[in-house]
């Protein structure tokens, strides 16, 4: 995960056309890397959580982790890792967003 904080400020851009830019991203090589490589298959803890560290790193680099973060913040991914986040985090993140932008608001 990134250290500083994101800006997050929803585009207008729909959502295809996040898709698109997410699809440059550095997961294009190995997409396993960000999902568990079988879904019906389990997938042992320490692997699992080896896993998702490197994918978490990978994402770091990625040239396109802003259109990531906000199509994953969009779209609500229920598995996998998103410009460095699970989903639960991403789930925990949109909440904040949302209880932010309320916060402005009010
Ligand atoms: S930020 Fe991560 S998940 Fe998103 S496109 Fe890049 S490598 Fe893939």
């Amino acid at each position: 995960m990134r250290a500083t904080f994101p800006h997050v400020a929803l585009s207008t851009l729909p959502v295809v056309d996040l898709l698109d830019l997410v699809g440059s991203g550095e997961c294009r090589y190995d997409p396993e890397l960000h999902n568990a490589p079988d879904v019906f298959e389990a997938e042992p803890v320490m692997e699992r959580l080896a896993r998702v560290d490197v994918a978490k790193e990978l994402c770091e680099a990625c040239p396109v982790w802003d259109a990531c973060l906000e199509y994953a913040l969009r779209t609500e991914p229920t598995s996998g890792i998103w410009a460095g986040y699970s989903h639960r985090e991403l789930a925990e993140l949109r909440r904040s967003v949302r209880s932010t932008a309320l916060d402005q608001a009010a």
